[in-house]
């Protein structure tokens, strides 16, 4: 394989705290092994259309505590052609970019694998994604400070929960997976949690409903993951409104508040940890890998694995949950 002297670094897809944590952990530790590192702007996108800047220490001072990513983000349907994509490595070559470090969620780490292996160059991949939703990773980046606002969201609203004896829906994020409804509802002292993940198998929100909440309270709180399969929280509190009329519901969705912020102490570590993993995967001669950290410890995730592999929710977490909350 030919010697990496360039590196490229984009975010893409949707944006997560400690993004710029990452950004700058690749820049700073590419730079100290010698590499040449260029910014790349709007994520594939920005490959194709040519924003493409070389990163100095100095482009990466100062945002570490900044929500967002500097870089930008986009979403690229051109990426997804084979047009598209020869644009980009044709750029790509105009930079002397030798290799790829992409910081993004499924879909990006998708668009990876597939120009990793068309134009065969080394791309290493970050999981930059509050959901926590790839296999091989215990955490991705973002998924802590999503909790942490979800958490200081849910004790606001359980203020005005209990004042007015009600039963609050509140929506979060995640796409298809409930990590953040699951561990927000035991992090806030929710009554329950509503994931897809046991969806499938029985009725949730009758079996909530029948268990009838705990008698002493007089106001409930249930996390509701944001998939189609849960209903999502505007759906659960209609068919409250039809089933179990007795109910005064309420229903909050959260929405983009869980993707902002400063990111917390524990992101700012893992991203810098995962930042600094991917440059030593690129020295040591990996390709095609995402950068996970399973145990306290960096690994190197095949992105087929990543991607297409199922990361299960902890039953015993659901099972928690429950027990604390009769
Ligand atoms: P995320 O990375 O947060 O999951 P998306 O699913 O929107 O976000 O994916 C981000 C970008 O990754 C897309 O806009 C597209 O440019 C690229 N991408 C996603 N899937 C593919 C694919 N099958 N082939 C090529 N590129 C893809």
């Amino acid at each position: 394989m030919a010697k990496i002297k360039t590196i490229g670094i984009l975010t893409s897809g949707g944006d997560a705290p400690g993004m710029n944590a990452a950004i700058r952990a690749v820049t700073r530790a590419g730079i100290s092994a010698g590499f040449k590192v260029n910014g790349i702007y709007r994520g594939y996108k920005g490959l194709i259309t040519d924003e493409i800047v070389e990163f100095k220490t100095q482009n990466v001072s100062n945002i570490i505590q900044q929500g967002g990513t500097i870089l930008k983000t986009a979403r690229c349907k051109e990426f997804q052609t084979p047009e598209g994509r020869q644009i980009a490595y044709d750029n790509m070559r105009k930079h002397d970019i030798d290799a790829l470090v992409v910081i993004g969620g499924d879909g990006s780490l998708t668009g990876a694998r597939i120009f990793a292996n068309e134009f065969d160059v080394p791309v290493v991949g970050l999981p930059g994604t509050i959901d926590n939703d790839l296999y091989g990773t215990d955490h991705t980046i973002g998924y802590d400070t999503a909790l942490n606002t979800i958490m200081w969201c849910v004790d606001r609203i359980r203020d005005t929960a209990t004042s007015h004896e009600r039963l609050f829906f509140i929506e979060v994020m995640g796409r298809n997976a409930g990590f953040l409804a699951i561990n927000g509802a035991i992090a806030s002292g929710a009554e329950a949690a509503i994931i897809p993940e046991i969806s499938t198998q029985e009725d949730q929100l009758a079996e909530l409903i029948q268990n009838g909440f705990r008698k002493s309270k007089n106001s409930s709180i249930v996390l509701v993951a944001e998939s189609p399969i849960t209903g999502g929280a505007m759906g659960l509190a209609e068919r409250v409104r039809n089933e179990f009329p007795q109910y005064d519901v309420r229903v909050t969705i959260l929405g983009h508040l869980q993707r902002g912020g400063s990111p917390t102490a524990q992101d700012r570590i893992l991203a810098s940890r995962m930042g600094a993993g991917a440059i030593d995967a690129l020295i040591e001669g990996q390709r095609n890998v995402m950068i996970g950290d399973y145990d306290e410890t960096i690994i190197y995730v095949p992105f087929n694995k990543a991607i297409h592999m199922d990361k299960p929710v902890d039953p015993s977490l659901v099972e928690t949950l429950r027990r604390l909350s009769i």
